[in-house]
């Protein structure tokens, strides 16, 4: 009893005892709290919070730091928040095109957004990117695991997404990396038909990015000879791109070839691709047709099926049964049948056009007509009730029509189920940004007034940041659509049609037509005079 009433002190006891240090050691004014006092402490706080978030999300942080820099900021948050306001900042401004209040609310807007708001915000930013393979699986992060961790290491994976990033925003269709003889790599971009190189790597580094890529194309990492292929998505902020991905044996290492199918892009509209208003109008006319068949010709690259998934932007899927058979499918059509030719599995053209047949289908979509088995394929099902769009590898319309019959489709069968033949080839476009007015010589005049163009509109390429430098941006298809009308179908089925002849006549039309066509986008500003004398001077 008498240790437990020395146990127990009473507070003016303590009272008694606690010296008092100094006049304000427990001044009861410092312990409570005002409301600015309170304001700057709740803020302080939230703003280390916010603070951690903001590391997580941001792009000037590399993944190797992050852990750090959110631990600091933890403790010195505010003050990170300016520096990491201030960088971003610095290089929103540089990199041009973004105004004072866009960076206001970009670093403003997020301090009042949930957290869940910022992981929408995450896949919103532009620098975001996600690997995906084949099927829509994280690959990274599902495989999970040490083979992964060794297959692929951080670094390698941060310049893999670069390299691709990169790309889809320089709009490549394609990217190219292959070693050179002097033991290093070049990465290459073909942006609007030119390839250039963007980067040169090591060897062992490029080595760890073919292998990654491989990995997540689903491809054998240990083949490094035979030809392979394979496929991947990548998830970024404006949607989804596919890549189709080749790998050979070559000198000096492996070579990997990618093609870009960007859905994020989206299809152009067959008003966009740049036809005159007459030849919008006819084809408009052929595919609102029940049967016949409409032909997309040109040579490889001149953006044919851009104009035949065009066409396919005109058409009501809900009351057209569409399938298509394509190598390879470069758009996903929500609403059609797509399938994808594939030699290995013995799924070709002429096969599947057996199969579509009995799909019951309104509108069918040939990729390419290659052999005379998918052509007669073709024109058959455009006599029976089925609208047919198909491209063909020639160099004009007239061409085209001997080629078919080249292909023993006999011309009075031709004849009947043709309706429209469009020939077309791809100009760059000029950018918009940097474009000035131009002086073009005594022969450039002479061939603008011959067609009727006035030379004074004429436009040249300048470069500027925006477009690389090149001066343009772009392409725009000039386009020869052929109505096959009766006259035409009298000189098809009439006695003596001369393939010779034909393809002659074909090549002068092509080039009058399209060259006309070509200059008037000239004389419109839109493309050069060379860019359209490269496209048209190996007719006739
Ligand atoms: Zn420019």
């Amino acid at each position: 009893m008498i240790l437990l009433d020395n146990s127990m002190v009473s507070l003016s006891q303590i009272a008694q005892i606690v010296p008092y240090s100094g006049p304000d050691a427990l001044n009861p004014s410092i312990l409570s709290f005002g409301p600015i006092k309170l304001f700057v402490l709740v803020g302080w706080f939230y703003l280390c919070l916010y603070c951690v978030q903001r590391v997580e999300y941001s792009t000037l942080v590399t993944e190797r730091y992050k852990a750090l820099v959110s631990v600091l900021s933890l403790v010195i948050g505010p003050f990170i928040f300016f520096v990491l306001s201030v960088a971003d900042m610095t290089t929103k401004l540089q990199d041009g095109d973004i105004h004072f209040d866009d960076i206001l609310s970009y670093l403003f807007g997020n301090a009042f957004v949930s957290r869940k708001n910022l992981a929408t915000r995450k896949v919103r930013d532009e620098n975001y990117i996600e690997l995906l393979d084949s099927s829509g699986r994280n690959f990274f992060v599902e495989a999970g695991g040490k083979d992964v961790e060794s297959l692929t290491d951080q670094k390698t994976l941060e310049f893999t997404h670069h390299i691709l990033l990169e790309g889809i925003k320089q709009r490549a269709s394609d990217i190219l990396i292959d070693p050179k003889s002097s033991g290093i790599y070049t990465v290459r971009y073909r942006v609007d038909g030119y390839l250039r190189i963007v980067d040169e790597v090591e060897t062992d580094r490029a080595k760890a990015m073919v292998n990654s890529i491989k990995a997540i194309a689903g491809m054998d990492i240990a083949e490094r000879r035979r030809a392979l292929d394979g496929a991947f998505m990548a998830r970024i902020s404006a949607g989804d791109v596919y890549f189709r991905v080749a790998s050979a044996g070559v000198l000096g290492g492996e070579k990997l070839s990618l093609r870009v199918l960007n859905q994020a892009q989206g299809m152009l509209k067959l008003d966009q691709i740049g036809l005159s208003e007459e030849g919008h109008r006819l084809i408009k006319e052929a595919i609102d047709q029940p049967q016949g068949m409409v032909l997309v010709c040109g040579p490889t690259g001149s953006g044919k099926t851009t104009t035949l998934y065009g066409m396919l932007g005109e058409v009501d899927f809900y009351t057209r049964n569409v399938v298509t058979v394509e190598d390879p499918i470069e758009y996903v059509l929500p609403h059609a049948s797509q399938m994808e030719v594939n030699p290995k599995a013995n799924i070709t053209f002429a096969n599947s056009m057996r199969s579509i047949l009995r799909q019951d289908p309104d509108i069918i979509v040939v990729g390419e007509i290659r052999d005379s088995e998918t052509a007669k394929m073709a024109v058959q099902a455009a006599h029976t009730g089925h609208l047919v769009l198909a491209t063909l590898h020639s160099s004009s319309n007239l061409a085209t029509l001997a080629r078919l019959i080249d292909l023993e489709i006999k011309p009075l069968v031709l004849a009947s189920a043709l309706h429209v033949i469009i020939s077309q080839r791809l100009v760059r476009r000029l950018c918009d940004h940097c474009k000035q007015p131009a002086q073009p010589d005594a022969e450039q005049i002479a061939s603008l007034e011959r067609y009727g163009f006035d030379p004074g509109t004429v436009m040249q390429p300048v470069g500027c940041k925006k477009c690389n430098n090149t001066g343009f941006m772009g392409r725009v298809a000039i386009v020869d659509v052929l109505h096959v009308d009766d006259n035409l179908k009298a000189t098809l089925t009439g006695e003596g049609v001369s393939l010779a002849q034909l393809k002659q006549d074909g090549d002068n039309r092509g080039r009058s037509h399209l060259r006309r066509e070509g200059l008037a986008k000239v004389a419109a500003g839109i493309t050069t005079i060379d860019e359209v004398k490269r496209v048209t001077t190996h007719l006739g």
